[in-house]
């Protein structure tokens, strides 16, 4: 990474290391830092006032394009042609965001529901990875002003819950900014950092909240920091739940006291921003005061802090609901928590602190502005990366679980939801059928007990098995998923020792919103999940005893009597019209007598067998 630079006044060359940025590339804000002199600092813009870029990007008419505060302005008088909130669209299809439509100021395209989503500014169609380029190209001509430098590398946060579609998306945009993303890191492990957790390996270990509640998303993780090594634990929020939500609840208080609908602010969408950015205005002014008072449009217009408590308390409830979700996940209390830290603009908001630190039952960390902690971090993690700091090292997690398809279509899941990155685990089957050649092996990624409500992520064949009675192949499945998620699935017959593996990519294709819909889906089935897991578990097991049942008829016909085949042979056939019902009860009623009945015979048919073993051989 050294590059080498020759000083053209005495010609002598000098070495230097190449600055690689840390980027926080946010829904709302995005901003840009790096480290210096050992510290990481977040850039201003040329006018020296705000480290933060607004991540709006405005289409004017002499076809320039504007990013930023110039931008956000625009948001008034221009609706129509200003972008915000574009990070909401990154990897997402048009199917995904229906019905949110209404929530963005401009025009959002697709004919084709599958493919991605597009933005329709003027008589051109944007991505939402062209538009993101955009806030990056403006934050990487802001640092490299301010250093005089060209920066070329880069390592850009994202929330923890992003999948491969978002990532990628991320690296796509960054790549069109002419940026060579080195590392995406995960916000919250960005924000640890920034606060100096994790530094040193001698430290004790501890488990820390980061709390980080944005304009439009709220994000709850549980880290696990030891030995420099930090761990996701678990990650819990609600993509929509942010400081744009206090507005709007300012905005409908508003409507109500002025008589304005929602129809008029649908139709006049320049009144719509007008007031969505006097709200922002109030709630920001009511963190540092008792009483917001202006005017829209001649009318005056107020809040006080208690009201403006009020009004986001359910809000803040829904936040605390989710940590509750994070600890649960994380197998964690409250009181296990060391450190609290707060992320995200609307953290600046002292309700909001006060409300976290009562759940936490401990101050919060708020020393450093939330809304630059990221970024800080990702300068932090740059620096890593550049090789000046040694003994960091990052984890993630999976965000589903992971297993395979076993007899009757259930899922057994072989790496839990939340585990680590990298990982590996794995479990031993065998055959269910007689000389059985070919074992299919098909992998699924989802929480629900039935492989077909769950994603199939591949299937592989384990061909060749050498010809063994039911029961005795003993076939070693491994998943193994390396740091960069990538996940291998590897088959082995370990009684000879044939084996065949496969690589999948576990969570490429998901949306952010399917793998919510499919954690809500597996909660809401969980019940008729059971019933069916208990039918399909009884059908497995009555089978299994069909098959050794006939084949005990067979091998023990000389022991037998005429009676007693009968019997067995029609308490088998009972068994077999018991599996064809959908109650578990019948068929576990049909396998108990059919046991009953058999058992002695078996014990009978065991001795005469050993009798026989035993006759011509000498002790
Ligand atoms: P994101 O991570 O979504 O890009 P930020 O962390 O920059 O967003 O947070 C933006 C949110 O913070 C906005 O809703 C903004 O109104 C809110 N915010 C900024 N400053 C304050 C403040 N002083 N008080 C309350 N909320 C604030
Ligand atoms: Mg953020």
């Amino acid at each position: 990474m050294a590059t080498f630079a020759i000083n053209l006044k005495d010609g002598s060359v000098e070495s230097t290391r190449e600055t690689i940025i840390g980027i926080d590339l946010g829904t709302t804000n995005s901003l840009v830092a790096y480290m210096k002199d050992g510290q990481p600092v977040c850039v201003k813009g040329a006018d020296g006032k705000s480290t933060l870029v607004p991540s709006v990007i405005h289409f004017a008419e002499n076809e320039q394009i504007i990013v930023g505060d110039a931008a956000k302005n625009k948001l008034i008088t221009d609706p129509a042609n200003t972008i915000y909130s574009v990070k909401r669209l990154m990897g997402k299809s048009f199917r995904d965001v229906q019905g949110t439509e209404g929530y963005y100021g401009y025009q959002i395209i697709d004919d084709d529901t599958e493919s991605l989503v597009k933005i329709r500014v003027k008589d051109r169609f944007y991505t939402p990875v062209e538009l993101s380029a955009h806030i990056l190209r403006e934050l990487k001509t802001r640092i490299e002003t301010d250093l005089s430098t060209v920066i070329t590398k880069a390592v850009i946060t994202v929330p923890a819950y992003f999948n491969d579609n978002q990532r990628q998306a991320t690296r796509d945009a960054g790549k069109l900014a002419g940026l060579d993303v080195l590392r995406i890191v995960n916000e919250p492990t960005a924000a640890a950092l920034a606060y100096g957790l994790g530094n040193g390996t001698d430290a004790a270990p501890s488990t820390v909240a980061v709390y980080d509640l944005g304009g439009g998303t709220f994000d709850i993780s549980i880290l696990r920091i030891e030995n420099g090594i930090f761990e996701v634990l678990s990650t819990n929020g609600d993509t929509f739940l942010g400081g744009d939500d206090f507005d709007r609840a300012i905005v409908s208080l508003w409507q109500q006291e002025l008589g304005i609908t929602t129809q008029e602010l649908n139709e006049n969408k320049e009144l719509g921003q007008q007031i969505r950015l006097l709200a922002e205005a109030a709630k920001k002014h009511l963190s540092s005061a008792e009483l917001f008072e202006s005017e829209l449009n001649g009318r005056k217009v107020s809040l006080s802090k208690g009201r403006f408590e009020q009004l986001v308390e359910p809000l803040l409830d829904r936040t605390v609901a989710c940590c509750k979700n994070a600890l649960r996940d994380a197998k964690v209390t409250a009181a296990d928590i060391e450190n609290v830290i707060m992320v995200g603009g609307s953290t600046r908001t002292p309700y909001v602190k006060n409300r976290v630190a009562q759940f936490f039952e401990k101050p919060v960390f708020d020393s450093l502005h939330p809304d630059e902690v990221v970024a800080l971090g990702a300068a932090i993690q740059a620096d890593i990366l550049a090789g000046n700091q040694k003994d960091l090292l990052l984890l993630d997690i999976t965000p589903l679980s992971l297993g395979i398809e076993t007899v009757g279509g259930l899922m057994d899941v072989i790496v839990p939801r939340n585990s680590k990155v990298p990982s590996k685990a794995g479990r031993q089957y065998t055959t269910s059928v007689d000389g059985q050649k070919n074992l299919k092996i098909s992998v699924f990624q989802g929480e629900r007990d039935l492989v077909e409500h769950n994603r199939k992520l591949g299937e592989f064949i384990l061909r060749d098995i050498p010809p063994m009675p039911a029961g005795l192949p003993k076939i070693d499945i491994q998943f193994i998923i390396n740091a960069d998620g990538i996940l291998t699935v590897r088959a082995r017959e370990l009684r000879s020792n044939l084996e065949t593996q496969v690589e999948i990519k576990p969570t490429y294709g998901i949306t952010e919103e399917e793998m919510a819909l499919m954690l809500i889906d597996s909660i809401q089935n969980a019940s008729s999940d059971v019933k069916a897991r208990g039918v399909l578990e009884a059908r497995n097991e009555a089978n299994n005893l069909l098959l050794s049942g006939r084949k005990f008829l067979q091998q023990n016909e000389a022991i037998l009597s005429e009676e007693e085949k009968a019997v067995t042979n029609a308490l088998l056939n009972e068994l077999l019209e018991a599996t064809k019902t959908e109650d578990k009860d019948v068929i576990h009623r049909a396998i108990e007598t059919l046991n009953q009945y058999t058992t002695p015979l078996a014990h009978r048919a065991l001795d005469s067998n050993i009798r026989a073993a035993m006759a011509g051989k000498k002790i």
